[in-house]
C-alpha cells in the first residue's frame, strides 16, 4: 500500500515505478500505473502479483509516455487482488484516474446510489466508488467534483487523481491515511512516504487530514476541505539518507 505520483518535464514512468520500489517495504500484493500523455491520453497499466509483473507490462517504462503519472502498491482490503481490482481504478469514460490507501467505509451505500443512476462498476474495490463518483459530479471542474466527493466518503484515505480533462495538474487528499508532498525545480511529487521522493527532492511537506493539494510543474497548492480556503504549509528538509 503505497502511492506516488510526479509531475513534470521527464518520463513519468521509470521515476514512478522507481518510487514504488522504494515503497515495496509497505507490503503489497497488485500494482499499476496511470500515465497521461497528449498522444495515448490517460493510460492505465496494472497487474496483481509483483512490481517487476508491471515493470515488464510497461517495459521499464519504456512503453507508455508522458510526463505526469501517478503509481499505486495495493494491499487488498475489498476485493480479493487481481488485475482488475488493482488500482489505478478508472471511472466508466475513462477520464478520471484514482489511486488510494485506505478504505472508503460507506462505499456500498455509494455504490448502490450510482447503480441507481445507472453507472457500471467493473471491480470489487471500495476504490471505485471514488472514481465514478468524481466522474457523477465532474461538471468541467475537477477541484470542484473532488470537494463534493470528499463530503460523501467516510473513513480512511490517501488519495491520488489525475483527469485527462486537466492533465497539467494532480490532485491529492487525505484523511487518516499518510500523504507527502516533494517540491522540486520545474516538477513535483505525492507519496506516501518520503522515501519515494529523497532521490530527487528533499524539500517535503506533510499533508494534515482536510487538505487537498493540487500539483503542477510549477507549484503547490494546499487547501483545507470544505472551504477551500488556501493552506500554508512548512517545508521541511529531510537530511537523512
Ligand atoms: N481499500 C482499497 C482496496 O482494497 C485500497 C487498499 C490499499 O490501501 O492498498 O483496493
Amino acid at each position: 500500500c503505497g502511492i506516488v505520483g510526479y509531475i513534470g518535464a521527464e518520463e513519468a514512468a521509470p521515476i514512478l515505478l522507481d518510487g514504488l520500489e522504494r515503497l515495496e517495504y509497505r507490503g503489497y500484493d497488485s500494482a499499476g500505473l496511470a500515465v497521461y500523455s497528449q498522444d495515448d491520453g490517460l493510460r492505465v497499466v496494472k497487474a496483481k502479483g509483483r512490481l517487476r509483473v508491471l515493470a515488464d507490462l510497461v517495459e521499464g517504462g519504456k512503453n507508455i509516455h508522458g510526463t505526469v503519472g501517478l503509481g499505486h502498491t495495493r494491499w487488498a482490503t475489498h476485493g480479493e487482488p487481481s488485475d482488475v481490482n488493482s488500482h489505478p481504478q478508472v471511472s466508466a469514460s475513462g477520464r478520471i484516474a484514482v489511486v488510494h490507501n485506505g478504505i472508503i467505509e460507506n462505499y456500498v451505500q455509494i455504490k448502490e446510489f450510482l447503480e441507481s443512476k445507472g453507472v457500471g462498476f467493473v471491480s470489487q474495490t471500495d476504490t471505485e466508488v471514488v472514481a465514478q463518483l468524481l466522474e457523477y459530479y465532474y461538471r468541467g471542474n475537477i477541484m470542484e467534483a473532488v470537494t463534493k466527493v470528499l463530503h460523501r466518503i467516510e473513513g480512511a484515505y490517501a488519495l491520488g487523481i489525475i483527469c485527462a480533462d486537466c492533465p497539467d495538474q494532480l490532485i491529492a487528499a487525505r484523511k487518516d491515511s499518510p500523504l507527502i508532498l516533494g517540491y522540486g525545480e520545474g516538477f513535483n511529487f505525492l507519496a506516501s512516504d518520503v522515501t519515494a521522493v529523497i532521490k530527487y527532492t528533499r524539500e517535503v511537506c506533510y499533508l494534515e487530514d482536510g487538505e487537498i493539494a493540487v500539483l503542477t510543474r510549477d507549484g503547490i497548492r494546499v487547501f483545507n476541505h470544505p472551504y477551500l480556503q488556501p493552506v500554508e504549509k512548512e517545508k521541511h528538509h529531510v537530511d537523512w539518507e
